[in-house]
């Protein structure tokens, strides 16, 4: 059943884990400074589905229980416009700064268990039920899950076997009959802190004699053994009037180490099974599934960086300047073409060979490689436009101090007074400027892997039959 914030917030209390953060070992985020407020964000997300319940709430096919619709198998064209709507609106809340808000991996695993038939293969129809019956946990406790699929970086150029003796990555060690055994480590879990659970599944490919690498399974957070190591708090235990998003929306990143981990059987996805690896990634339709989650969120992101940067403008009159119009309209393309790029990717679905109503993936298959270069240009445009006056940009504390009558006079704008103008400097100096600024950009280059390959697959994926007719006419 959809949880409250509250419900999440005494779920979390409850739930032990092995957090490492600046030397210090935490238990319970929510006892921690540099996390509650992290902590407090996800807990909006999980009362806004409340809030909108007519439009993102729909029956559980088990319990007739309310479920957010982000775990929805999609049949319909209906379907998947309710589930992007459920995007938009946990996007909206955060301004698309926080990437892995539940829903990430509500839609991943409702993926899987659509195409379940793909786990299946080769003999693994226990994980493949096993995979369904995670599905409906997530789904039907509002579970909210992190993953990590990609091993520590340690020499990229070599297969996981052949880097550190084989034992860094994340490997199966042992087997009973009630469980595996897993060593090693994986980077990086973002949301950490504030997970329920934690997935592990593929993030690239393996070689046939590397079985023991190739595995997938979900555990709950407090499992025995797990540890996971914080990088530093971005988290500015300061006014939301002088970090507006720092002082809320650090989701974390942690780097996971299996200290001889025990996985139920039950929670075993895939145990072994090296093509299975690679095709539960290629042949669940995940692709289109989670870009359908992570554009949406990327258009609410562009569109708030449009908002800023035609603020700022308007704000200290450089609107009038026709290099700083094209830059905003640089922004404005940027959300329109994903809006776009979305609008035609539902047009386009279609029910796959598993059932489901699939987004056309070929509008996200070309943003994939764009957007990656998409925000991080938004920041250097915000910058442009912005200019020095990011730094004039003095605190809350100041603005109500001895010097407040200065402050209101010389801080003034033609477009703004004082304190709306420092606001939104501080805004969006935190959008681009501050550590959580520069580690959402680093996210956005990243998270859904490389630009580079990411345009190499798009062009590897194409339908090559129209241009090369094109060209055929001529010389064949
Ligand atoms: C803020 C943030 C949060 C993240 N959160 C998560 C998370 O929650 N869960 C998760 O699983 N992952 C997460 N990731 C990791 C993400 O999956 C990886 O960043 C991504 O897969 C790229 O891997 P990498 O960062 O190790 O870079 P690398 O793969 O090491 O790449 C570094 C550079 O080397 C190049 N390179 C590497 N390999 C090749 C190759 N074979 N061919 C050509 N060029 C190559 C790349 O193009 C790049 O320029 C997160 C990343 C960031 C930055």
């Amino acid at each position: 059943m959809a949880r409250t914030g509250q419900q999440y917030l005494d779920d979390l209390a409850r739930d032990a884990r092995e957090i490492w953060l600046d030397g210090e070992k935490i238990t319970h985020p929510l006892e921690h400074p540099q996390l509650v407020e992290g902590a407090r964000s996800i807990a909006r997300v999980y009362d806004l589905q409340h809030e909108h319940a007519d439009e993102v709430l729909f029956p559980s096919p088990l319990t007739g229980e309310p479920v957010n619709v982000s775990h929805i198998i999609p049949t319909t064209l209906a379907d998947l416009q309710r589930r992007r709507r459920s995007f938009e609106i946990t996007a909206a809340s955060t301004g698309g700064m926080m990437g892995r808000t539940p829903d990430y991996l509500n839609v991943t695993f409702a993926c899987f268990a659509g195409a379940s038939s793909v786990w299946a293969r080769r003999g693994n129809e226990q994980g493949a039920a096993n995979v369904v019956a995670y599905h409906e946990l997530m789904r039907d406790r509002d579970l909210s899950t992190t993953h990590s699929i990609m091993n520590p970086q340690v020499d990229r150029s070599k297969p996981e076997a052949d880097q550190a003796m084989g034992e860094v990555s994340l490997h199966k060690i042992g087997e009973t009959e009630s469980h595996i055994t897993v060593r090693g480590a994986r980077m990086l879990a973002t949301l950490a802190p504030f997970a329920d659970e934690l997935s592990v599944y593929p993030g690239s490919d393996i070689r046939p004699q590397d079985g023991r690498y190739a595995l997938a399974f979900a555990i709950p957070m407090s499992t025995p053994g797990l540890k996971f190591i914080c990088r530093d708090s971005y988290t500015k235990q300061r006014s939301r009037v002088d970090y507006p998003l720092s002082s809320r929306f650090d989701e974390q990143d942690a780097v996971v180490i299996f200290d001889d981990v025990e996985i139920p059987k039950s929670r075993v996805f895939l145990d072994g099974d090296t093509v299975g690896y690679s095709e539960v990634i290629s042949d669940t339709g995940w692709r289109g599934h989670i870009m359908h989650q992570a554009f949406t969120r990327a258009w609410v992101k562009l569109s708030f960086a449009f908002g800023m940067g035609h603020l700022i403008a308007n704000t200290t009159g450089v609107v009038r300047f026709d290099h700083v119009q094209e830059k905003l309209g640089q922004i404005w393309s940027m959300a329109e073409l994903t809006r776009s790029a979305i609008v035609a990717a539902e047009a386009g679905a279609r029910t796959d060979q598993h059932g489901v109503f699939y987004p056309d993936d070929r509008p996200f298959l070309a943003l994939r490689g764009e957007m990656p270069k998409w925000l991080p240009r938004c920041h250097e445009i915000l910058q442009l436009i912005g200019g020095a006056g990011f730094m004039a940009t003095p605190s809350e504390a100041d603005m109500r101090g001895p010097l407040k009558d200065e402050i209101a006079k010389y801080y003034q704008a033609g477009g703004a007074d004082a304190e709306r103008r420092i606001k939104l400097f501080r805004l969006a100096w935190d959008y681009v400027g501050s550590d959580l600024g520069s580690r959402s950009e680093l996210y956005e280059r990243f998270y859904l892997s490389d630009s580079w390959r990411m345009t190499a697959l798009a062009y590897t994926l194409s339908d090559k039959t129209f241009p090369t007719s094109l060209v055929e006419q001529f010389i064949g």
